[in-house]
């Protein structure tokens, strides 16, 4: 039988978006527009002779997290080095936090795909600074010390984390609060977000965890879930052959979509941290604390519960909508609009514009780029509602044509003729005249086939160009049809 379970812990890198770098005023710049190193100085560079100074709007940024990560912030942290050697690192350390991070003993809940929920406890969180980036060509390694320097938060979870499924949620999450608080663009492809995932297996009989190894450099969520199912099924099949698992680094070659083993780890990697001498270390007042909390934005927990309780969505909806602000705020700039229907508006925005979007190939999170505004969009209800024009002709012609020309759904409705039809006089001749013209259909209901109703009011529908109210046709459908049956 097989009873193997995965066990996932998560270290997330996210890049603080301040103006400038953790220890110096070099500017942020964007890692993929701005030209290899033309945001150096010094300090980034690792010069002889500079001293560091920290960046107190990236402490905030910091502790602005560890509270949405429901963390303690404790009232002293402390910068350490943590040496090591490699070419992206010209000091030959790193400015981290080892024994007194920024943040500890948080949180985060995730929705599981079975629709309950889980609390993913988080170790800790704490401030460092990016390192370069290297490229590797043919004859040698390019380095660009532009991300050198860069405020980067590490947020490391306990091994809580139970399915490829979970960790992906725990991902979209904490991505969505970084990007909530407006410390984060979320944007894996540039690097500003980077995954680490810690993987071991274990059965249910097991009293403790077994060895883990740990899958770098995951560019995207979706090559993270493909990475840890991979390395859990390598996992079990090496103990079911008798082997074991070897503590090793790993990496996701997303070509051959597999895990490829990088070193081995002999023992514990040796950093030799002790506390940073060219930094005090700082104090962290109740009072900034408080301050700071204060500061929080509504996030996507509490925002999802107010569409359940205050709007009456349902659990799905309201998690759909809350996943990312964007989409957040386009639903409730459309619900501005007077006399939006909240549920009406949030089932039309994840099924209408969504299936538009998808189409389209545009990303949830770039709801905006869409060429309509959220006003048009809740004109665009408004005539559904108010039965100017039907559900369908909304969906197949009303919304493409916005779509395309940018127009108000009312100019489009009153240029191409679209408004509803509720003339029940008028249904009734198109009804007869549908009914006429399919003799051998109107048979086969009478027959006793009732499926065939929705062909003939596809016929009605379809010769009135889709534009009858659906529900009176309907009735005089029934009308007729029982008329004739008697
Ligand atoms: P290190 O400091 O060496 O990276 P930690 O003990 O701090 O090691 O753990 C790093 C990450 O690995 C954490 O996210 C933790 O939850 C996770 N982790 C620890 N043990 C296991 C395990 N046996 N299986 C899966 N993940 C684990
Ligand atoms: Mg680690």
């Amino acid at each position: 039988m097989s009873d193997w379970q995965t066990v996932i812990g998560l270290e997330v890198h996210a890049e603080l978006e301040t103006e400038s770098k953790m220890f110096s005023s070099c500017p942020v710049v964007d890692s993929v527009e701005a030209p290899p190193n033309s945001a150096v100085d010094a300090l980034s560079l690792g010069m002889p002779g500079t001293l560091p100074v920290i960046n107190m709007r990236a402490m905030e940024y910091g502790i602005m997290v560890g509270l949405a990560l429901n963390c303690e912030i404790p009232p002293l942290n402390q910068f350490a080095r943590k040496n090591y050697f490699y070419p992206d690192l010209p000091k030959g350390y790193q400015i981290s936090q080892y024994d007194h991070p920024l943040a500890i003993q948080g949180h985060i809940d995730i929705e599981r795909e079975d629709g309950t929920q889980k609390r993913i406890r988080v170790r800790r969180a704490h401030m460092e600074e990016d390192t370069g980036k290297l490229t590797h060509v043919a004859d040698g390694s390019l380095v660009d010390y532009n991300r050198a320097g860069v405020p980067l938060l590490e947020i490391v979870s306990e091994p809580d984390i139970s399915s490829a499924q979970e960790a992906e949620a725990y991902a979209r999450k904490l991505r969505a609060i970084l990007r909530y608080l407006g410390v984060n663009s979320g944007d894996m492809s540039k690097g500003v977000l980077r995954f680490e995932a810690n993987v071991s297996v274990m059965r249910s009989s097991d009293r403790a965890l077994r060895e883990r190894t740990e899958i770098k450099n995951l560019n995207s969520i979706r090559n993270m879930t493909r990475a840890i199912e991979y390395e859990a099924k390598r996992q079990i099949r090496l103990y079911q052959r008798g082997d074991m698992v070897k503590p090793a680094t790993l990496g996701w070659d997303e070509a051959a979509q597999r895990i490829v083993i990088q070193r081995y780890k002999e023992r514990a990697d040796e950093y030799r941290y002790f506390p940073e001498p060219d930094l005090p270390a700082v104090a962290v007042s109740r009072e900034w604390v408080a301050e700071l909390q204060a500061r929080l934005p509504e996030l996507p927990d509490a925002l999802r519960r107010r569409f359940v309780d205050e709007l009456g969505l349902n659990d799905t909806d309201a998690t759909v909508l809350t996943a990312d602000r964007a989409v957040a705020e386009f639903f409730l700039e459309l619900l501005d609009g007077d006399g939006i229907d909240a549920k009406a508006a949030a089932n039309w925005l994840t099924t209408d514009l969504f299936r538009m979007m998808n189409a389209q190939e545009i990303e949830r999170e770039n709801i905006n780029s869409i060429p309509l505004r959220a006003g048009q969009c809740a004109g665009l209800l408004r005539l559904v509602q108010g039965g100017t024009i039907n559900q369908n002709t909304a969906r197949k012609k009303v919304l493409p044509a916005m779509w395309r020309t940018g127009k108000d759904a009312k100019v489009i409705v009153d240029e191409q003729g679209l408004a509803q039809v509720s003339d029940a006089a008028l249904i009734k001749r198109q009804a007869d005249a549908v009914l006429r013209d399919n003799e051998a259909l109107l048979q086969r209901y009478l027959a006793g086939n009732d499926k065939v109703i929705n062909a003939l009011f596809g016929k009605i529908m379809g010769a009135m160009r889709g534009k009858a109210d659906p529900a009176i046709v309907r009735q005089v459908l029934q009308e007729k049809v029982k008329a004739l049956k008697e």
